[in-house]
């Protein structure tokens, strides 16, 4: 039976995180983390203000519907001279949610007449851990670098096609999975939280 829930539907960022996760909670075992989807639980309004909020109201939700500590993330990508936009609202940037094409060629075309200079920006991933007796922990990562001015390759997702990471000469999405994993906004909140997760495997008693 599972012993942690991951509130997410996104079957490419449940793949991301178990693969984050994995040698750094050596105790996780196969079947030990459920996704929000596998456990037919709803997905809240996410009416935060910020990354935090966002997935801290998605852990809350997912840890009183199925009773087990639940994680959670919410990301997207911050551009500098946006003031931070499209920020929480990267999922649904084109006015419909998970268009990622579209959401993508949204912000190409509103970046177009931007020079090299100033097209800095930050994927930015908060993950949070909610135990059923109320403990809430919340970390961030960051990854910086900077827009493309067209999309290239198809590893990854979202705006994967138009990051190119800071001290990179390729977007995200032409890293494999593991080179991204490494430097990644999410790996970094995970990486984190790994700890804290690895804490609520331990059966009761053992730690006391
Ligand atoms: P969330 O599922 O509410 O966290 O929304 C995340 C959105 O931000 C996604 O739909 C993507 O558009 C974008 N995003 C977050 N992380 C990444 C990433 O690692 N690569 C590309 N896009 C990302």
């Amino acid at each position: 039976m599972a012993r942690i829930a991951l509130a997410t539907h996104n079957a490419h960022k449940v793949g991301e995180i178990l693969a984050i996760l994995e040698p750094l909670v050596p105790s996780l075992a196969d079947g030990d983390i459920a996704s929000a989807g596998e456990l037919g639980a709803p997905s809240p309004v996410e009416d935060g203000t910020s990354f935090a909020e966002n997935a801290l109201i998605k852990a809350r939700a997912l840890c009183a519907s199925s009773g087990l500590p639940a994680i959670a993330d919410d990301s997207g990508i911050a551009v500098d001279i946006m003031g931070g936009a499209p920020g929480i609202f990267s999922a649904l940037w084109c006015g419909r949610h998970g268009a990622d094409a579209e959401n993508l060629q949204l912000l190409l075309d509103q970046m177009a007449d931007i020079p090299a200079a100033h097209r800095g920006a930050a994927f930015v991933c908060a993950a949070v851990l909610v135990k059923p007796d109320g403990t809430e922990v919340v970390e961030t990562g960051t990854v910086r670098g900077a827009l493309a001015t067209t999309a290239s390759g198809s590893n990854g997702f979202g705006y994967d096609p138009i990051f190119i990471p800071d001290g990179y000469a390729v977007t995200s999405a032409e890293l494999s999975p593991e080179q991204k994993n490494a430097i990644s906004h999410r790996a970094a909140a995970f990486r984190a939280l790994a700890p804290h997760i690895a804490a609520t495997l331990i059966p009761k008693g053992v730690s006391d």
